[in-house]
């Protein structure tokens, strides 16, 4: 299913152009408009799904699939150094485009990008507060 007003959907159908780097019945493959680094890609699903609590389990299986196959592709063909994959999932996670996206982000050295968190320092006490908390014991 589509939502019409959903600016992916319309690029994943190719009801807007895009620089495309890979096709399928499930799936489009495009460069980032705004990139982090060279080749920064979004895989789109063809349906809508706005987030991870929508989106199916095979079809987010799939997405993991066709995010192997393409970094490996672009690792040989980019020459980078590493990847950074990212969906960012709600606004509070930055996510801007309300329909489900991985990222594909090359990394090479000295980029100077900032994909990376700053780490904190919980106790033990405090990681076993949110180990139960999650885990609901
Ligand atoms: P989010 O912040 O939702 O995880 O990522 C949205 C991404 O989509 C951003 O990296 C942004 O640069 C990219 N983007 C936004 N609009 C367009 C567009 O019209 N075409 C393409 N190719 N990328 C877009
Ligand atoms: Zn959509």
């Amino acid at each position: 299913m589509k939502e019409t007003d959903c600016i992916f959907c319309k690029i994943a159908n190719g009801e807007i152009p895009s620089k495309t780097i890979y096709e399928d019945g499930e799936f489009r493959v495009v460069l980032d408009l705004g990139p982090a680094t060279k080749g920064h890609a979004l895989i789109l699903p063809k349906d809508h799904f706005s987030d991870i609590y929508e989106i199916p389990e095979e079809k987010v299986a799939s997405v993991m699939k066709l995010a192997k196959k393409l970094t490996k592709q672009m690792t040989e063909t980019l020459r980078c150094d590493g990847f950074n994959i990212v969906q960012n999932n709600g606004e509070a996670a930055g996510q801007t485009v309300m329909h489900y996206h991985l990222h594909l982000i090359p990394r090479y050295k000295n980029d100077g990008q900032h994909i990376l968190w700053n780490p904190t320092e919980p106790t033990q006490e405090e990681l076993e507060e949110i180990r139960k908390i999650i885990t609901q014991e």
